[in-house]
């Protein structure tokens, strides 16, 4: 016995140095020089301050931004990309959308248990990839994409697009939304008892204990963010149980989102320190001035009142709202909850159906209609979406070391933030994506992942 054990050891720790050496051993791929690129801006917008310089220069090294700059010489070599007449800016964030959800008038009667229903985790996986891809061809470099995703379909298009599968904005995913019993509908006994039919959608967590593992369930499979459901049942979170979620989701690096539909929800939210209030329908003018002081950031999902969506008195009430979040000096985000589609989506003049980047660009009726200056506007949809997506060390601002997500378009966002909506180029990780308005994404399809893969703890 004591032998086979010594052999059993013996072999264990053979495979094990084996495993742990081997990769050791292999000689890695030659180093290739990275490309370099050199983008000329007509004009290079700092959303942080407002303000525009002339005839800057932008030097791309592989993937990120080496050097920024009037004046700077042309490395030899390097591909020139000319934006002269251009205005040259960060990329654009969506702090609040949901990639692989799309509930539709047919068959679902906008309904979306029943997407849950009747489309598999797969289908919506591969919506979020074509979703995706439409909206980094609108600008859009970042997403925080927070629940109703179908099994985890967030954080594995966060992986594809992070390995080089396919194009698209830097994901932050939340995983499934944690709630008390029931989430954020009704279920039956039936589905409720056996687990089989929305769960994908919903984690149950009532007690503290449960609340501590579902945090860490979603952070082991990929969530960047979490998304507690504080008020979709009576039997809410109580201001204890938000800031225990908060503390165990800071070991895992994550800062937590407050869904609230409720006055009592939304102060219990503010209460406990949240990072982010989802959905500014309930929040009272009081409650503003507390999440200014704060710092806490504003995710207010403002729908536009538009031929396919929302109705005049929601839209007062929501530019109402707005305003005084802004005039209170909240820190807001550009946040959309975009997850749904109907036959009435089309461009009034061309006819042709609106894309999903079309659709979230359009809320910008919303800002309009609440007279917040543009350069409000462009910092809530850039620096702000950086801070609240808790990508800024790493991507967002135009600056040596920073991943280059680089976007241009004609005329000028400062003055008419409806400039954003033709966005001309665009590029992701210092490759190009879009240029003179076509989008030329051949560099970033490859027949494996060509980036290490993602994981906060690498596997
Ligand atoms: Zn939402």
């Amino acid at each position: 016995m004591c032998q086979r054990r010594c052999v059993l050891a013996a072999t264990v720790f053979f495979v094990v140095a084996v495993a742990v050496t081997v990769p050791a051993q292999q000689p890695g791929p030659p180093a290739r020089p990275l490309p370099v690129t050199v983008i000329k801006a007509g004009r290079l917008i700092d959303p942080d301050t407002g303000t525009a310089s002339a005839n800057q220069v932008i030097i791309v090294e592989g993937e990120r931004i080496k050097a920024v700059g009037a004046g700077l010489a042309t490395p030899p070599g390097a591909r020139v990309i000319d934006l002269s007449k251009m205005t040259v800016l960060p990329g654009l964030v969506d702090a609040h959308t949901h990639m692989t959800l799309t509930y539709k008038e047919r068959p679902e009667n906008n309904y979306y248990y029943l997407t849950y229903v009747m489309e598999s985790t797969p289908l919506r996986a591969i919506q979020g990839a074509s979703n995706a891809i439409q909206m980094l061809n609108s600008g859009f470099t970042v997403v925080r994409d927070v629940g109703n995703n179908a099994l985890y379909a967030d954080t594995a298009l966060r992986q594809a697009i992070e390995q080089g599968w396919l194009p698209g904005p830097t994901v932050i995913p939340s995983g499934p939304m944690i709630g008390s019993t029931g989430g954020q509908y009704w279920p039956t006994p039936e589905m409720y008892k056996y687990h089989n039919i929305m769960y994908p959608e919903y984690i149950d967590a009532n007690s503290p204990d449960e609340i501590v593992r579902a945090v860490r369930e979603n952070m082991l499979f990929g969530a960047r963010t979490i998304k507690l459901c504080v008020d979709c049942k009576p039997w809410g979170y109580s201001v204890d149980d938000i800031e225990l979620a908060i503390r165990e989701a800071a070991q895992g690096g994550c800062k937590v989102e407050a869904h609230v539909q409720t006055p009592e929800g939304a102060q219990r939210s503010i209460d406990a320190g949240v990072y982010i209030v989802a959905h500014g329908n309930p929040l009272s003018p009081e409650m503003h001035t507390q999440m200014a002081q704060k710092g806490i950031f504003l995710a207010g999902t403002d729908t536009p009142f538009t031929d396919y969506r929302g109705s005049e008195p929601a839209f007062k009430r929501t530019v109402g709202n707005l305003r005084d979040a802004w005039e209170k000096k909240v820190p807001l985000t550009f946040s959309t909850d975009m997850d749904y589609w109907n036959e009435r989506m089309v461009d009034e003049k061309t006819g042709e159906w609106l894309t999903r980047g079309d659709l979230t660009l359009n809320f910008l009726q919303t800002w309009k209609a609440a007279g917040i200056p543009p350069a409000d506007v462009l910092r809530a949809m850039t620096i702000n979406g950086y801070k609240a997506s808790d990508s800024i060390q790493e991507r967002g601002p135009i600056k040596p070391g920073l991943y280059a997500d680089i976007i241009a378009v004609p005329g000028d966002p400062l003055t008419e933030i409806d400039a954003v909506r033709n966005v001309q180029f665009v590029m992701k990780n210092g490759m190009v994506f879009k240029q003179d308005g076509v989008m030329t994404p051949a560099a970033f399809f490859h027949p494996g992942p060509v980036r290490m893969p993602s994981g906060r703890w690498t596997r």
